[in-house]
């Protein structure tokens, strides 16, 4: 590679957190292994996330023949001026996002992040647990089923829980529950707002032995219902027992019924914005989300719970499931359609690129942003202007694009999926 070049490969790693699928089961492993063939899957390690991008804790490197070792954050360094005036100028001189792509397990903690405004006073007033003052909005494109917990539930479904389970009255406690149930019946959504989070306060707040001995009797009597024939679906029995298994006695296993439990089919996305409670459970997916790592804990982990914060920062405003998802927006041109999502913020947006089988040919269009793509299916040739020769974009791939170039790719197989992460300036 020479000196300048301005679309080349990325060598990007993963991270083996203990929630990840194991072994070839995780598609972060797959499509590391496609991409490099010496790459060792070994089936009892756990597989979470490829990295894609400049941040510290997992840089990605310039692939070149000779295997440099030059980390893409130093390209950058050495060569700002492939980031673009619009980005320098909002984001200095780095890229403003962190790529990823996600093999989910085992749950993620109940979280949410804060806004810019909450993430300074956080990092000024706790640096040790809040290390930057950046907000974290999230955006997840999902590539096989993935099912999460988002947003809280409409008022209604949670007063429904409410009266028909006594072990979560126990643990809200009987005057909170019963407020919340009346809230539910007036369209007084400051009362709905204010009532959703005593009772979410006080089940966080509660302490560990109440919490733990009211789970066990709740299992209890949902699995005697389940041998006596009983559909416990509407007690959402499938993803408790999933909680319960993975973090036995946990407070967060009770959040189930405040949340939406929503599964997104492949190509469907959810944007989480600042203070919006979510748990990833299970599957696969693409996620983009602004370089930080503002993450205010409160359960379902093993790591710091800073459930005050939590408690004060989130959105109580109640939701349907269906209205939690992010839709993007579709053009169908020449056998390929691209989906463009872009949330309501700068930092990132996210294209995916579809082809149909007979397609030749793929455009990536000049952007006033650098890109970076992966390649998820199919396998082609990566042309761009300033290139002395093409490059081969087969799945696992990963390619940086430097800002105002384009990119065509002939395509060589029957179809096409890709992924491209770039700022929204
Ligand atoms: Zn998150």
């Amino acid at each position: 590679m020479s000196e300048g070049e301005l679309v080349f490969p990325l060598k990007c790693s993963v991270q083996n957190y203990a929630w990840g699928k194991l072994g070839s089961e995780s598609e972060v492993a797959s499509l590391q292994k496609a991409a490099d063939p010496s790459f060792q899957i070994d089936d009892d390690t756990p597989y979470a996330e490829l990295w894609m991008g400049t941040h510290v804790n997992c840089p990605s490197k310039v692939k070149t023949p000779k295997g440099s070792n030059l980390s893409l954050k130093d390209w950058i360094t050495q060569h700002p001026e492939q980031l673009g005036e619009a980005v320098r100028k909002k984001f200095g001189d780095d890229l403003p996002f962190l790529f990823k792509v996600l093999s989910v397990n085992k749950s993620l903690s109940v979280q949410a992040h804060p806004n810019k405004v909450q993430a300074e006073k956080l990092h000024k007033t706790f640096p040790d647990i809040y290390k930057d003052d950046n907000h974290k909005p999230e955006l997840a494109i999902a590539l096989t089923p993935f099912k999460a917990l988002c947003g809280f539930r409409p008022i209604q479904e949670v007063a429904d829980f409410l009266s028909k389970i006594e072990e979560l009255r126990a643990v809200v406690g009987g005057p909170k529950a019963c407020k919340l149930i009346s809230a539910s019946k007036t369209p007084d959504m400051p009362l709905q707002r204010e009532a959703m989070k005593d009772c979410f306060t006080a089940l966080m707040k509660r302490d560990p032995e109440s919490v733990q001995s009211e789970l066990k009797l709740l299992i209890n009597r949902l699995q005697n219902l389940d041998n006596a024939g009983t559909d416990t679906s509407v007690f959402e029995s499938e993803v408790l027992y999933k909680l319960y298994k993975e973090f036995p006695g946990d407070v967060g296993c009770f959040t189930v019924y405040f949340l939406n439990v929503i599964t997104l089919q492949p190509g469907e996305s959810m944007f989480l914005e600042a203070n919006l409670p979510h748990a990833y459970l299970s599957g696969d997916t693409m996620e983009c989300m602004a370089c930080s790592d503002n993450v205010v804990r409160a359960g379902l982990t093993p790591k710091f719970r800073d459930v005050h914060t939590l408690c004060e920062m989130l959105d109580y405003t109640g939701k349907p499931a269906s209205k939690t998802k992010f839709t993007g927006k579709s053009v169908t041109e020449d056998k390929v359609t691209i989906t463009t999502f872009s949330p309501a913020i700068r930092d990132f947006a996210v294209k995916k690129f579809q082809t149909s089988p007979g397609c030749t040919s793929l455009k990536l269009a000049a952007l006033p942003s650098p890109s970076i793509t992966i390649v998820i299916q199919g396998n082609g040739i990566a042309n761009n202007a300033t290139l002395e020769s093409s490059l081969p974009v087969n799945r696992g791939e990963i390619f940086f694009t430097s800002v105002n170039q384009e990119v065509t790719i002939d395509v060589s197989s029957e179809s096409m999926l890709l992924f491209q992460a770039y700022a929204a300036v």
